[in-house]
């Protein structure tokens, strides 16, 4: 299976030089793919086994990367796509134009009616004589974490770094990574970008068994969520700006996060002192028009004012 794993690893020497380590960065936000990220990764293996004809069904927010890649893949494959949406913070008007452009259909509900909604839609659809295919929320599925697995291993094969540095979000992506790494000596280290330490950890050990790993220690840190699930403020702010001006794009509610931990002094001499790091981008591009969307909308000016 590796043979066939895609994956786009760049060495960043003026960013290393500046931080004392020698870093490597995973580009899965320019795998070849319309809105490439993490996403991509997951769900395309996911999808390896679709039955010609079925219905995707899957719920996220409105701005979420997994309901876009999956509207794209199920363009792109000929399979209909029905999203639950539930609203968040600071969702921009890209989102939902971009669904429909892509021919997915989707209602928006409150977030406590989202299983009550993807129940009806599922009675809806198969009433209609429709086989319908239900998809975790973030495809936070055991083909989603075997995908990072896979990756994890290839990386890891070929440039046996100290340690990898990603953002962790529902888990399967660091859980993969995990169960690639167990044993080799490289240790996975994942920034929350919402969940506290207790039931981020227990997620992704939990997508790590998935991928094959036994019940591994997980390395998960909350001290950089800066205000939760699709919030920022200055570390974020501070880590997005120094790593666009060093020509590394990144986004405020993943990898902005993710990058701050490998930008702060304390956490590099804890975790990275003067080793091989990794820097696993997952993505997140749409989460920064999004953002700047928002801000120019609620702001009422038309550019967005550097730092
Ligand atoms: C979903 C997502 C993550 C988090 O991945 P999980 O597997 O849910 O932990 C990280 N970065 C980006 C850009 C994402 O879209």
């Amino acid at each position: 299976m590796s043979e066939n794993v895609e994956l786009i690893v760049e060495r960043h020497d003026r960013l290393g030089d500046a931080l004392g380590l020698d870093l490597l960065l995973v580009r899965d936000d320019l795998l070849p793919f319309p809105l490439a990220g993490n996403k991509v990764r997951k769900l395309k293996r996911e999808l390896q086994d679709l039955v010609p004809g079925q219905v995707l069904l899957s719920n996220g927010g409105i701005d979420s990367n997994h309901c876009r890649t999956l509207a794209m893949l199920g363009a792109r494959l000929g399979a209909p796509v029905h999203l639950i949406l539930h609203t968040e913070a600071g969702s921009g008007g890209p989102s939902l134009e971009l669904l429909t452009r892509l021919g997915a259909s989707y209602e928006i509900v409150r977030p406590p009616d989202i299983g009550n909604a993807l129940d009806r839609a599922e009675i809806t659809l198969s009433g209609k004589g429709l086989s319908v295919r239900r998809i975790a929320g973030g495809c936070h599925t055991p083909a989603g974490a075997q995908a990072f697995c896979d990756a994890g291993r290839a990386l890891i094969g070929q440039w046996r770094p100290d340690a990898v540095v990603v953002a962790s979000g529902t888990g399967a992506t660091q859980g993969g990574l995990a169960a690639a790494a167990f044993g080799t000596g490289t240790s996975v280290l994942g920034i929350s970008v919402a969940r506290g330490e207790e039931r981020g950890a227990e997620a992704v050990a939990e997508a790590a068994t998935w991928a094959g790993a036994p019940d591994i220690h997980i390395n998960f840190f909350a001290d950089f969520r800066d205000g939760g699930y699709g919030q920022h403020g200055q570390v974020t702010d501070g880590a997005i700006a120094y790593g666009w001006k060093h020509g590394l794009p990144l986004d405020p509610t993943y990898t902005g996060k993710a990058f701050a931990a490998i930008l702060s002094d304390g956490f590099r001499a804890d975790y990275l002192r003067a080793k091989r790091v990794v820097f696993w981008h997952t993505g997140g591009m749409m989460n920064l028009i999004s953002d700047a969307v928002f801000r120019v909308a609620k702001e009422g000016t038309s550019f967005v004012r550097a730092e």
